[in-house]
């Protein structure tokens, strides 16, 4: 309410922002002028994104197989990125076949909203002001802000830790050996204030791409109701950063203030609904997951197997239902029916690498080794970088008994910079067999060569337990 923004600063930002260069070291927040410690240059932004991005995508089950509406959320977001202070950025728009209720962008403007959210929107002014959010987060470049800080007070592991799954949905995908790569972690937590800004300048952009203001206020009141309800659900502009009820009377503010002439636009209700009614007609599936998710979080597992039966017997070829219904008989050290299910999840329109790395666990737990690895190169294949894969390519060839190339894929794993028990095994087997010489000696019983840990047999995906140093 102290930065009521006027048309014509708006205007004159967009001006200056659009003709400005972004050079390194620059410390000026493109759209409020405001100093800004920044230590990412925008090459650094695009590499993090083109880097990272497609890994959340895919542990949040890829783009949902409906090429028009993704045309409709990239045509929408696209109206508004151009009148962004950032127009030149790489934004990109998809909707992600997640049942959860949430939107993320990277900060070079790869933007996912999950289906479940469009379930909860009703209007394309609801879907103009979410996307507008998201890319005033890319204006305002608070992604690396954030980093800039954390990388300065060398808090760089606590960097991101916006919860993107549900949390046992992550936990299943840990103790499934699927990684943390995509759980979140590569997503800037935003601070209160980096809220306000992308709201006000969200609602702007929204505004003056000719949509209705109250889409503003329609879409929070929406979460706020949501949130009230099933708090696990909704972890949209709210998993960092609580949505409030500040940030809502904000909107309302604004839209009676300075957007009042603008009300009278229409919200587009009957567009929106049109478009995507593909997500409409999965309705009771996209429910019935997201009670299977209520109940996985809150330990209720018989409740959680019957919602996901239900979700499948309603949606037969329902990638995430069938994909999160494998990961759940993984955890379980069910591997034979959750292959069935994976592989059936490979069939479905929509089908992407996450399938594939859940079948190579199903099959190395059930030590069909060689059928495994072939999905783990498959897997590199389709969506490379994702250094999870290097461990368990390496776990997989140690067992056909293939040492040396175990030692590359255990070696690229160590240098992806990876920490925990995983790592500490693939350290474990490089010292023994020779590859790295042990610089941190630990006591004699430690050092000699010890045969590798029965695989995943008893524990199947888990990783190999961390044996603690004798004292
Ligand atoms: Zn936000």
């Amino acid at each position: 309410m102290n930065e009521k923004m006027t048309r014509r600063e708006f205007l004159l930002l967009s001006g200056a922002a659009a003709a400005a260069s972004f050079s390194t070291g620059c410390a000026t927040n493109p759209v409020t002028g405001e100093k800004q410690l920044m230590l990412f240059t925008e090459a650094n932004e695009r590499d993090w994104d083109r880097l990272h991005a497609p890994h959340q995508f895919s542990a949040d089950y890829g783009a949902f197989p409906d090429p028009a509406l993704n045309a409709y959320v990239a045509d929408v977001g696209s109206r508004l990125a151009a009148l962004s202070h950032r127009p030149h950025m790489p934004y990109s728009f998809r909707v992600l076949h997640a049942v959860h209720v949430n939107a993320y962008t990277f900060p070079a403007g790869s933007i996912g909203v999950t289906r479940g959210i469009l379930l909860a929107m009703e209007s394309e002014a609801e879907l103009a002001a979410l996307l507008g959010h998201e890319i005033a987060h890319v204006a305002c470049r608070h992604a690396a802000s954030r980093m800039s800080q954390a990388v300065a007070t060398q808090l760089v592991v606590g960097l991101g830790v916006m919860a993107v799954a549900s949390k046992k949905e992550k936990y299943a995908a840990l103790a499934a050996g699927l990684g943390a790569l995509g759980s979140g972690l590569l997503l800037a937590k935003y601070s209160r204030d980096d809220e306000r800004q992308a709201d006000q300048w969200g609602h702007a952009y929204m505004v003056q791409a000719g949509q209705n203001p109250e889409g503003m206020v329609g879409l929070m009141q929406r979460l706020v109701a949501i949130h009230d309800r099933e708090p696990n659900i909704v972890e949209v502009m709210f998993a960092s950063h609580p949505m409030s009820r500040e940030r809502l009377e904000t909107a309302q503010q604004r839209v009676a203030g300075e957007y009042a002439a603008f009300q009278t636009r229409s919200q587009q209700r009957e567009a929106y609904m049109d478009r995507t009614a593909s997500v409409r007609a999965q309705r009771e599936v996209i429910l019935a997951l997201q009670n299977a998710l209520k109940a996985l979080d809150a330990g209720r597992s018989g409740e959680a197997d019957a919602f996901l039966a239900e979700a499948r017997r309603l949606g037969p070829s329902d990638y995430t239902a069938l994909l999160l219904s494998a990961k759940v008989l993984l955890v379980r050290d069910r591997p034979q029916d959750a292959l069935a299910l994976a592989l059936a999840a490979r069939q479905t329109p929509g089908s992407e690498a996450q399938a594939v790395h859940v079948c190579g666990m199903a099959r190395l737990k059930q030590r069909q080794f060689d059928a495994a690895w072939q999905d783990f190169e498959l897997y590199d294949r389709i969506l490379p970088g994702n250094p999870e894969i290097a461990f368990w390519k390496g776990y997989t060839l140690e067992q056909m008994q293939r040492i040396q190339p175990a030692s590359q894929e255990y070696l690229r794993y160590l240098q992806s910079g990876a920490e925990g028990e995983q790592a500490q095994y693939a350290y474990r087997r490089l010292v023994d067999w020779g590859v790295i010489k042990n610089e941190t000696p630990a006591p004699p019983s430690e050092q000699q060569n010890k045969p590798a840990r029965p695989p995943a047999a008893s524990s199947g995906a888990k990783p190999p337990p961390h044996k603690k140093k004798k004292k």
